[in-house]
């Protein structure tokens, strides 16, 4: 589902459907792009995703659905870079009506009863993969139906999920949650049944939108569990460091094989321990990023700290990318390519896409 070679990544920007996907997207067989595990990859930029897809002659009025979404990636770490560690609890309220601070185990074993979650909570654990609108049901059965506080569960799906993305993970579950947002989100049977082609009755989100809110945690979804999250990074040795070259440190959020591609200089691949402690992936993210690691020449991978890394590095000047996740780096720090210039927090997204739209009015200059 999810190849790892540069070209066919590129091919795949090339083949969207940007048109169709602003018609289709809320539906589990809806045109969407799946390039969201390269892009939090930091293989390609959404800058570049859009760059690409105007050149292909669309109209940006046409797409503006498809250009919209894009811009929630880069609002959502936005909003990170401007709040800091407060993305990891309640953002603007507290989240209220909350039973546990675990999460329920019918969602960890896929067995809710609700036929499209659980059929893909399956999937996510064999491809790392879930359709937006399942995510938001999940999320929804997690934090408004079984009562459960939002951080164990996000990190559970950020866990399993190939494009984990700690910013549009983490908001997206407040946004569900109503801490991030005026009020909880709710799907009932019946939009469900619609999005993701079943036909389900009498389950025990079968009721209407008046009634889901006020009932009791259904009996599904009492038992609950603190899911098992561990990272196990690949061995390696100490990096080999050419001190007279400078070193360009590549990490799970920067794998973009065409920074500076023309220059001299050593390449690491960090996984550090520490991170990996406090942000578990699964063993299927560390893998994608391995293989796609390959498009990266002469990449060593290197499983260590940071200031081992340094000591490695000797003279020899360290680059890296600009990363809420990198602030701890010391070196020459550059910015990563934004699709819009805005800078600084937007309390909504509607605020923010008024600029956006502001900018692609320009477009013909802008890129
Ligand atoms: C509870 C929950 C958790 C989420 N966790 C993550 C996460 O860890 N990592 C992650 O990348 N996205 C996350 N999202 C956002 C969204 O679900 C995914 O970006 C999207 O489903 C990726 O699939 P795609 O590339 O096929 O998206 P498409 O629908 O094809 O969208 C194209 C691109 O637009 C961006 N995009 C689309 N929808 C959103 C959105 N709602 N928020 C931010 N960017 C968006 C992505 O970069 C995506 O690749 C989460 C959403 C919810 C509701």
């Amino acid at each position: 589902m999810f190849p790892t070679d540069y070209e066919a990544v590129l091919e795949r920007i090339d083949t969207i459907d940007p048109v169709s996907y602003g018609r289709t997207r809320n539906f589990v067989d809806g045109a969407v792009t799946k390039l969201s595990p390269y892009i939090s990859r930091g293989v390609i930029s959404t800058k570049q995703v859009l760059k690409r897809t105007l050149k292909r002659g669309y109209d940006p009025r046409k797409i503006k659905k498809f250009i919209q979404e894009l811009a929630w990636r880069d609002y959502w770490q936005r909003v990170w870079i401007s709040k800091g560690e407060g993305i990891n609890s309640d953002l603007r309220s507290r989240q209220v009506a909350v039973n546990n601070l675990e999460m329920p185990s019918a969602l960890v074993d896929a067995e809710t009863g609700i036929e499209a979650v659980d059929r893909d909570i399956r999937e996510l654990y064999e491809t790392g993969y879930m359709h937006n609108h399942v995510r938001m049901y999940t999320a929804s059965i997690a934090c408004n139906i079984g009562l459960s506080h939002w951080k164990v569960p996000a990190g559970w799906m950020y866990f399993h999920l190939l494009d984990g993305d700690w910013a549009s993970n983490t908001l997206s579950w407040q946004w569900v949650a109503g801490t991030n947002s005026h009020k909880k989100y709710f799907a009932n049977q019946q939009n469900i049944n619609r999005y993701c082609h079943t036909e389900q009755e009498d389950t025990f989100l079968d009721l209407g939108y008046d009634e889901l809110s006020g009932t009791d945690v259904p009996e599904r979804l009492l038992s609950t569990c603190l899911p098992i999250l561990e990272t196990k990074l690949p061995e390696s040795r100490p990096p080999e460091i050419d001190q007279t070259r400078p070193t360009l440190i590549y990490t799970l959020y920067n794998l973009d094989p065409i920074w500076h591609k023309e220059l001299d200089a050593n390449r690491v691949l960090l996984f550090e321990p520490s991170h990996f402690k406090e942000y578990p992936v699964s063993a299927n993210t560390i893998d994608f990023a391995v293989q796609l690691a390959r498009n990266i020449d002469g990449v060593q991978i290197f499983s260590g700290e940071f200031s081992e890394l340094q000591d490695a590095a000797g003279k020899s000047a360290i680059i890296f990318k600009e990363h809420p996740f990198a602030r701890h780096f010391a070196g020459r720090e550059e910015p990563r390519d934004w699709m819009f210039s805005l800078d600084g927090y937007f309390p909504s997204f509607s605020k923010f896409w008024r600029e956006c739209e502001r900018e692609l009015t320009g477009q013909a200059t802008l890129f």
